[in-house]
């Protein structure tokens, strides 16, 4: 029996209509920029694994880092205990960063971040016996899959058997010249009730890579700290590159009180999620009270094995390697999108650092589950590429070690895929 055919008896995947799906792929190995299935074919994982993966499978650098870890501490709770992958990473994280962020909480994944993220903001007005309770958060955001993030995203496919049960957010348009007044006038409004807003910077990664401007954003933080609500920058998808700078964030002088990372901090590697804050969040939970604790922690909470993974990650990230790479992504990108833009079959393209994204013209609107999606995912699997439209629209986010030989191919097959569907 192949791999897939024993995972067909037993397992029940992510995201899949199981009916329907067909057998997965079964890999056996990864290698730079490409895995190989258990026939020996080549794929090229032009969606990084799910967005997390950035220099490469099996990481040489990664995997000699965390071997040496395993013998000397694979775990250790980490309520009244540290270890030195935690206290190193905090301690080589935290400069990287808007020099506002000041604390490091650990969990495992994007969406716990998240979790940690919105608790840690309304506790922080319980603490001081304030009653604001509302988020705001964007249309179309996304900020994962557990109840409190499944809440501040928009209500989607992803969300619909569950919409009832989730707690009332204030959802507001993404910000452009025309409503920025307006969205200003819609927060100062709620200001009393509001505990904070979250947000996706720059690039709303799930809802089809839809990207807006900087400008506009800066001016919502500014408008939300002038109105004493917190702001919480979900980096899980933008941070370590992906948009062309290290964070996203970094495109705003106005900075968030609370960062979110998850996926590429590991560089792909393990599960470990960040949530930052500042001083003054930090200082809301001290208290000889302690009702005023945060009272969140997972059983693998800054795992070693994690943590250690984040530092060899960071090692290259810090290289010189990385921001070239990132700019010679970006650079190939821009190139393809002058080639492809006003082709009859593309309604957009639009493109921020290594993020490329097309939408395809289907005659209807925009959806997830366009049934267009199948076939461009088959046909690109045909051509050993792992693309995963979202709904119409089809993105590349290459893990940074792609070459341009591997780009150009992901390029043709999408110009193939064009003419030909
Ligand atoms: C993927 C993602 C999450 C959730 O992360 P998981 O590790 O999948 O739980 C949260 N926010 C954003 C912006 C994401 O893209």
């Amino acid at each position: 029996m192949t791999l897939a055919e024993r995972d067909a008896k037993l397992i029940w995947h992510p995201y899949t209509q199981m009916q329907t799906a067909g057998l997965p792929v079964g890999i056996v190995r990864g290698e730079g920029a490409c895995v190989y299935d258990e026939d020996g074919k080549e794929y090229i994982d032009a969606v990084s694994s799910w967005w997390v993966n950035l220099y490469g499978h099996a990481h040489p650098h990664i995997a000699k880092r965390i071997s040496e870890q395993l013998t000397k501490l694979e775990h250790v709770i980490f309520a009244g205990f540290t270890h030195e992958p935690a206290v190193e990473l905090a301690e080589r994280l935290l400069p990287l960063l808007p020099h506002n962020q000041a604390k490091v909480f650990y969990s495992d994944n994007g969406s716990t971040a998240v979790e940690v993220a919105i608790k840690m903001c309304l506790q922080y007005w319980l603490n001081q016996g304030k009653a604001r309770t509302k988020i705001l958060a964007f249309n179309n955001a996304y900020h994962g899959d557990t109840f409190g993030a499944m809440a501040v995203s928009g209500r989607s496919a992803f969300t619909a058997a569950f919409d009832q049960l989730l707690f009332e957010v204030e959802f507001i348009d993404l910000p452009h010249q025309k409503n920025i007044s307006q969205l200003k006038e819609q927060i100062s409004n709620l200001k009393d009730e509001l505990a904070c807003f979250i947000y996706e910077p720059l690039v709303q990664g799930s809802a089809g890579m839809i990207m807006y401007q900087p400008e506009w954003l800066n001016e919502l933080l500014q408008h939300c700290a002038a109105e004493g609500i917190l702001t919480i920058a979900d980096e899980v998808f933008t941070g370590f590159g992906r948009t062309g700078k290290p964070f996203a964030s970094d495109y705003m002088p106005q900075k968030a009180d609370i960062m979110c990372f998850s996926k590429g901090l590991t560089g792909g590697t393990m599960a470990l999620g960040v949530t930052t804050c500042t001083q003054q969040i930090y200082e809301a939970f001290l208290s000889e009270d302690k009702m005023k604790t945060l009272f969140h922690g997972h059983s693998f909470t800054a795992n070693p094995i994690a943590c250690t993974a984040a530092l060899a990650s960071l090692d290259l990230f810090t290289s010189d390697e990385t921001p070239a790479n990132i700019k010679r992504i970006a650079d190939q990108h821009h190139q393809f999108r002058q080639k492809i833009e006003g082709h009859a079959k593309i309604r957009s393209v639009r493109q921020t650092g290594t993020i490329i994204a097309m939408e395809w013209e289907t005659g209807n609107e925009t959806s997830y589950l366009s049934p267009l999606r199948d076939r461009l995912y088959k046909y690109f699997l045909n051509a050993g590429i792992i693309l995963r439209p979202l709904g119409n629209i089809i993105y590349i986010l290459p893990p940074y070690c792609i070459t341009n030989e591997q780009l150009s191919y992901i390029y043709s097959k999408i110009t193939d895929a064009l003419n030909e569907i």
